[in-house]
């Protein structure tokens, strides 16, 4: 396991000859995970849109006009009903993805925890991308039985300021780090296809190995762009670039859960296929991925069928957390007013995506 790759060392991987490039990272595969079992991971929308971030691919940003249905927080039923129908067709885990900032103390992160602690009962992994969260609060994530907490660092740091400027890439880091207090487990990856270089895509991945512990779980999505968005007219990513992304992945971060994300619907199985084959071994399932769409979990099992693969039973990494019960739990709302950053720098095209919202809107 190294920590100090160098952007060159990645990128001259990535640039591989290809046959080469898939023959070493199946390798590594192989010698740490068993290469014909894939997680099946559920995500659950559980309060969307009105996210007041300038994520300039994310379609809940509520300075863009995209056609997204927002909704308010779930309640613990609902999120509850979702887990049971995700667990009968093979998930082993449940993803709740609220559009905050961060976390705030308060009756909605009150309503998360029980959550956590509902799913946790029913066997399945828990995680969580709520934005960014203190020590305290991942302390509380932790207690109600939180498996992973999801923080995509997205880009390397030079391109992160060519998508986002309402946070910093060390907010991400520190979030990182304070979910690494406690017994969580870390997903961090990214999004390829914002038309950033191979060098930006090498940079992430040398960010992200150099974590130490380096993430148990990193999702690599493709871009979905989506109509209102700053980046609506981005080009769909090739898949050699998914695969080469995939297989990079798999050699300097041998031990994780490298993931197939958002754009699953763009791939072929033959793709999907080679994808598993360079060391993805982790899907989303369930038509939607949040607000974008994904594979029918019967096409997903279909293509399993097709390619010998079967679902990963939960917890085969970590064993299951404990969940204490809300009135014996040691951490309280500290009610915290952390000062995340907000950079503010200039993304024109998002200012520009900012402007024609606002106009539609009148
Ligand atoms: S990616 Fe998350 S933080 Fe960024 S705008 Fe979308 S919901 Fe908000």
């Amino acid at each position: 396991m190294r920590h100090n790759w160098t952007k060159e060392e990645v990128l001259d991987i990535y640039n591989k000859p290809l046959m080469d490039l898939l023959y070493e990272a199946a390798t590594i595969h192989r010698a740490s995970h068993n290469p014909n079992q894939v997680q099946v991971s559920t995500l659950l929308s559980i309060k969307t849109g009105g996210c007041p971030e300038d994520c300039g691919y994310c379609p809940q940003a509520a300075r863009y006009h995209t056609d997204i249905e927002g909704n308010d927080l779930m309640s613990v039923q609902q999120v509850k009903a979702q887990a049971l129908r995700a667990k009968s067709s093979g998930s082993s885990r449940v993803c709740m993805g609220a559009a905050w900032r961060n976390v705030k103390d308060g009756p909605e992160f009150d309503q998360v925890l029980e959550m956590v602690r509902t799913i946790n009962k029913l066997d399945m992994e828990v995680c969580c991308t709520l934005g960014m969260i203190t020590e305290n609060q991942a302390k509380r994530l932790a207690e109600a039985g939180l498996y992973a907490y999801n923080h995509n660092l997205d880009s390397s740091e030079e391109y992160y300021k060519e998508v986002i400027s309402t946070r910093g890439y060390q907010d991400r880091l520190d979030t990182i780090d304070n979910v690494r207090k406690t017994n969580v487990t870390v997903c961090s990856g990214g999004i390829i296809g914002m038309g950033e270089s191979a060098e930006d895509r090498a940079g992430m991945l040398v960010a992200l190995a150099s974590l130490s512990p380096q993430p148990e779980s990193t999702p690599i999505n493709a871009l979905v762009a989506v109509e209102g968005t700053p980046l609506e007219e981005q080009q769909p990513v090739s898949i050699w670039d998914m695969v080469r992304m995939v297989a990079t992945t798999r050699i300097v971060m041998p031990q994780t859960q490298v993931r197939l994300s958002a754009g699953r619907t763009q791939m072929t199985r033959e793709g999907q296929a080679m994808c598993f084959f360079a060391g993805a071994n982790s899907i989303f399932a369930g038509d939607k991925l949040l607000t974008t769409p994904n594979p029918d979990v019967n096409e997903d099992m279909e293509m399993f069928k097709l390619l010998g693969l079967e679902p990963m039973k939960p917890f085969v990494k970590k064993a299951q957390p404990e969940t204490v019960e809300a009135q014996y739990s040691e951490y309280k709302a500290l009610g915290e007013k952390p000062k995340w950053t907000r950079p503010g720098h200039t993304i024109e095209r998002n200012e520009e995506a900012k402007a024609a919202a606002k106009s539609v809107k009148a």
